[in-house]
């Protein structure tokens, strides 16, 4: 391949054996587990080793039909959006008690099924699912509408009501906070659901809708459907009976749910899409804090982050120091079993693709392990070397078996090279220089993306400046990838529309109803 090998990690160790059963494999409609209604499974798959973990029921539009017929009928009739909200939120807070109690074998169901390091699932993310639902149970009897000073002839009032039935499409990168992030808000706000999860990683979101039915929720509140996209994630987007469709995923993906939304039935969209984000190091910063943190911004959960730090500018009086430093560390990191504690980095995932054509045949044997991403990555290698920005480190697969790559860090990146524009959504870091303040905001801006940006400065003059000049959703100074709950998150450009996580994204899940009533005595005002 002409591809060099620098990192010292070539082979994966072995594996140890996941600590968790699959428990829940079939579609949630209504209550219930139930299989298909066309009988098929699709498998998903250990990315450690490319092995089958269990057979998942498919669903596709006959069984979105079903499930949106039953978000349907408990939105209309059923208790839900008639409950106290004091009532609704309380089943939120004992969800979220159940996700604690359960929080291991979540955890490890999640490293099973998508290659993330245990211990950032076990002491990251399923803490903040936690969080994210007593966030949400707080909003649940804190959502209300206006009373509006009108011509003084009506008496003019807002109720902030729920739209009704939410279709909300996940990816696989963060399951289990993706979930949260849709489900959270949207049951706040009085919704019912049909959640379609990523082909790739159907198991914790069947596993925490059994906790939800546990905790209270009434039958066909919500309801998941594991599928594909072309199939039953498109179903979704065009139903007529869903009244706001929720996307994650690629900006491809995106532009393809909004016009299934538009050509149906005119449903909401919400959008979260790709990035390139940039993260800017000045040279009035401390350069080893910087190293670190541009590493994290970039190699975090595999390189595999909608909003990861993939354009590392730095100013030109640091670049070489910088560039070594950032090697290194990179070289250290340690890549392996995901289950190993220490480790940083696992596989990257796994696409399970179904061709449109094998949709045709609607056969299970055109169903195929598809390692298309991880080979992505390493073209996209391949193209910097290439166009000649420097290899550093890394640079190849490691191993045989599974989809683990080396951290790979390159210098000398220009911004019209391939690996500075697409986003790679892998463990390569690309180095780029700059002059100047003004240089370098044109540049972190001449992107069609604008999810996130990084600053890394001593000056509050230019973390002021920076703030207000990067055409972003979030811009961290000094920090990266801070996910609170009521952090809003979105994307300016073609990286989103709208915000969820904090009172922005209830916005989402809410119908405003004008209220207009004569006074009997207007004089009286
Ligand atoms: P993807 O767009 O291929 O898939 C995402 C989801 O969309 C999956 O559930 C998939 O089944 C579904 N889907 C695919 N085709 C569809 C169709 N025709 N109709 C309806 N649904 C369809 O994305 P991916 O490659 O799996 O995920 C990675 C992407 O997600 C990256 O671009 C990343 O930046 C983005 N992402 C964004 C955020 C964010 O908050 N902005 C968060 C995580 C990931």
């Amino acid at each position: 391949s002409g591809i060099r090998r620098f990192s010292t990690a070539t082979v994966i160790e072995e594996l140890i054996t996941p600590p968790v059963q699959v428990t829940y494999t079939q579609n949630l409609i209504n209550g219930h587990f139930v299989d298909a209604a066309s009988g098929k499974t699709f498998p998903t798959y250990d990315p450690r080793t490319g092995e089958v973990i269990a057979h998942i029921a498919e669903g596709d539009a006959e069984d979105v039909n079903r499930a949106v017929a039953a978000a349907r009928k408990a939105f209309d009739e059923g208790p839900w959006p008639k409950m106290t909200p004091y009532e609704r939120s309380r089943i939120l807070l004992r969800f979220a008690d159940l996700v604690e109690k359960h929080s291991e074998e979540l955890a490890a169901l999640e490293t099973w099924d998508n290659g993330k390091p245990h211990e950032q699932a076990a002491k990251s993310e399923l803490p903040m699912l936690v969080r994210l639902f007593h966030y949400y149970a707080g909003w649940a009897d804190k959502i209300h509408g206006l009373t509006v000073p009108a011509d003084g002839h009506y008496h003019v009032q807002t109720l902030h009501e729920p739209i009704g039935v939410a279709g909300q499409i996940i990816p696989w990168n963060f399951p289990l906070l993706m979930f949260a992030w849709k489900v959270g808000p949207a049951l706040a706000c009085g919704n019912t659901i049909v959640l379609k999860t990523a082909e790739q990683t159907p198991l914790t979101a069947l596993y925490v809708a059994k906790l939800f039915l546990e905790a209270g929720l009434p039958p066909g509140v919500l309801n998941i459907i594991s599928g594909f996209g072309p199939t039953a994630g498109a179903a979704l987007a065009s139903h007529m009976d869903v009244d706001k469709i929720a996307f994650t995923g690629s900006t491809e993906t995106g532009k393809i749910v909004q016009e299934l939304a538009a050509r149906s039935n005119l449903k909401s969209v919400t959008l979260e899409l790709g990035g390139k984000s940039p993260f800017i190091i000045f040279d009035d910063a401390d350069i080893d804090k910087a190293v670190e943190l541009a590493h994290f911004a970039l190699f975090f959960n595999q390189g595999q982050c909608c909003c990861a730090g993939s354009r590392t500018y730095v100013h030109e009086h640091i670049y070489d120091e910088f560039v070594e430093k950032a090697k290194a560390r990179a070289v250290r990191r340690s890549v392996g079993d995901p289950f190993k504690k220490g480790i940083e980095q696992g596989p990257q995932f796994i696409r399970v693709s179904l061709s449109l054509d094998t949709l045709k045949q609607n056969s299970k044997e055109f169903l195929q392990i598809d390692s298309e991403q991880f080979q992505k990555v390493l073209r996209y290698i391949k193209s910097g070397i290439e166009s000649n920005a420097t290899l550093e480190c890394g640079g190849d697969r490691i191993g045989n078996r599974g989809y683990f790559v080396q951290p790979t860090v390159f210098s000398n990146v220009q911004d019209d090279m391939l690996i500075a524009q697409d986003e790679i959504f892998g463990p390569v870091q690309s180095i780029l220089k700059f002059k100047d303040i003004n240089d370098v905001i044109r540049r972190a801006n001449a992107t069609r993306y604008g999810l996130a940006a990084g600053v890394f400065t001593g000056s509050v003059e230019t973390a002021n400046t920076m703030m207000r000049a990067l055409r972003a959703g979030t811009v961290w100074i000094n920090c990266f990838d801070v996910f609170d709950a009521a952090i809003p998150f979105g994307g300016y450009k073609m990286s989103g529309i709208g915000r969820e996580k904090g009172i922005y994204s209830l916005n989402n899940y809410l119908q405003v109803k004008a209220v207009v009533s004569p006074l009997k005595n207007p004089a009286w005002l």
